[in-house]
């Protein structure tokens, strides 16, 4: 009886703080919730607040189910684990089980912009997360190849770019880029509504996670420039719209606008940390604009890559009017930004280091362990995809403080999927499960409970049960099982992209 009670118990992603297996199952179906006993106080004295706030305790016996929590949030969790447990095992094993999380932010990364999927798949992984005991849901909402929601005072942001000729990404590009109003021969996409955000930011917050909407800048802004060309940079020869892919940070038309969709952003979206990109700005076309000469004259700048700090510092300060914190792709730290910015790490772990160590809060999601649109086996198996290998192996492996961090600066992990190769939802449920279970461990349990040989027997069963209640899943048992190998980072021609459908 132990060993199936063990097994059961096993069962939970993420692994709890503590658990104690006790004689028998359960036959209750009601949940009592009481007030927390001496034992959980103490047990939880001195956790950091956030700690406190998700912490419960769960005591199932043969004819009761009680929760402790100090929270409704706690209480919340504490639910979580028993629908879980419901899941994968027929009967509910007697147990105790003291549970907190690790991180604040255990976040999960969707872009929308690459790939417009929609509301309901969006409440769906939303509804994997809060099984997962995941808190942040980070929506893409914006870049080159769609814009993705409604914004009263620039309507033609959603007018003309948020649908494009071609679904797939490679084929869009390989077209000339060519972005659509809707209903236009050809035409896939589409936007998200005010009151489709607002849907999903209370759906969202009912399961206790918070959306970070972003808006991308300077970079990845192609499709701002075609909707409002006075947000581009001008030559002698007038505007350069071709391939233009960086605003104009000399220009007042680019922080009129930025600032009038961060206003109504913040308006749908309560989330303390709003998300403003920063990332892989080619500046290409500031050296020679007479608005960003006359920018750099006037700050005394001598590199155009000033006025990349120039812009964060602007729109942060915006921000934080508001009263609110940006977040922000490693590159932001590199030319200035205050202290009080968050910096995510996405190349790789660097950035993260460098921005702790410069006495930032950091989010680690770095590409080499948590881009999950990265492939999850061996290329000749899988459908095409970007990057090289992130194994469930691999990734269960990643341990977020690296050293030479303050652990106290790091807020979390969180896992990243782009959606350039992934046109569908259930092409994103196939990247997104297993992988998503192996962050949501790194992100709540502690450290030295980490173990892969386990953890892959609960991932097993609890993959199982997704499948049951209809998500689209890797199949692990044809899994290679890699730790990691040299893979190219690109898919030979003529790979197939979908997985079905
Ligand atoms: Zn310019």
């Amino acid at each position: 009886m132990i060993t199936v009670l063990l097994f059961c118990l096993l069962q939970l992603i993420p692994l709890p703080v503590e658990f104690t297996p006790e004689q028998g199952v359960c036959t209750a179906d009601r949940i009592t919730v009481k007030q927390c006993g001496r034992s959980f106080k103490r047990a939880t004295a001195d956790l950091e607040a956030f700690q406190k706030q998700e912490a419960y305790r769960l005591t199932i016996k043969p004819g009761s189910i009680v929760i402790e929590a100090l929270s409704t949030e706690g209480e919340f969790r504490a639910r979580k684990s028993i629908e879980q447990m419901r899941l994968t095992c027929s009967d509910l094993p007697c147990c105790t089980i003291t549970d907190w999380p690790r991180f604040r932010h255990r976040g999960l990364m969707l872009d929308e912009s690459r790939s417009f999927k929609g509301v309901e798949f969006i409440k769906k992984q939303i509804d994997a997360m809060a099984l997962l005991k995941l808190n942040v849901l980070h929506l893409h909402l914006d870049d080159s190849a769609g814009w993705r929601i409604q914004i009263d005072s620039y309507p033609d942001l959603t007018a003309k770019t948020a649908w494009r000729i071609g679904w797939d990404y490679f084929a869009w590009e390989k077209g000339g880029y060519k972005l659509a109003a809707e209903g236009a021969p050809g035409a896939s996409g589409g936007f998200y509504s005010k009151e489709d955000l607002k849907e999903i930011v209370a759906y969202a917050a009912q399961r206790f996670i918070t959306v970070i909407p972003e808006i991308e800048m300077p970079g990845h802004s192609m499709e701002v420039g075609y909707a409002y060309p006075e947000v581009l940079c001008t030559t002698p020869q007038g505007r350069v719209r071709k391939g233009a892919w960086d605003l104009c940070p000399g220009s007042e038309a680019t922080f009129k606008l930025l600032e009038s969709v961060l206003k109504e952003v913040m308006d749908i979206f309560p989330s303390p940390l709003i998300h403003i990109g920063g990332d892989e700005a080619t500046m290409k076309t500031w050296h020679d604009c007479p608005a960003c000469r006359a920018r750099m004259e006037q700050e005394g700048y001598t590199d155009v890559r000033q006025l990349q700090g120039y812009m964060i510092r602007r729109i942060e300060k915006f921000v934080r009017s508001h009263g609110r914190r940006i977040i922000g792709w490693d590159e932001i730290l590199e030319t200035g930004v205050p202290k009080d910015a968050v910096i995510q790490s996405w190349r790789g772990v660097s950035g993260g280091i460098n921005a702790s160590k410069a006495g930032h809060e950091v989010v680690m999601s770095p590409n080499t362990h948590c881009y999950y649109n990265y492939y999850q086996d061996l290329i000749r198996k899988e459908p095409a995809a970007c990057g090289e290998l992130v194994s469930l192996r691999f990734t269960y492996g990643y341990e977020p403080v690296a050293a030479g961090m303050d652990p106290a600066r790091v807020r979390g992990v969180q896992a990243n999927l782009w959606c350039e190769y992934i046109p569908t939802p259930k092409h994103a449920e196939y990247m997104l499960y297993p992988r998503l279970f192996a962050l949501a461990e790194t992100a709540w349990s502690p450290a030295e409970r980490k173990e892969y040989k386990a953890f892959r027997r609960r991932a097993l069963n609890l993959l199982e049960a997704f499948r049951k209640i209809g998500y689209n899943t890797f199949d692990m048992s044809t899994e290679s099982d890699l730790a990691r190998s040299g893979m190219q980072r690109f898919p030979p021609e003529g790979v197939p992209i979908i997985v079905d459908d």
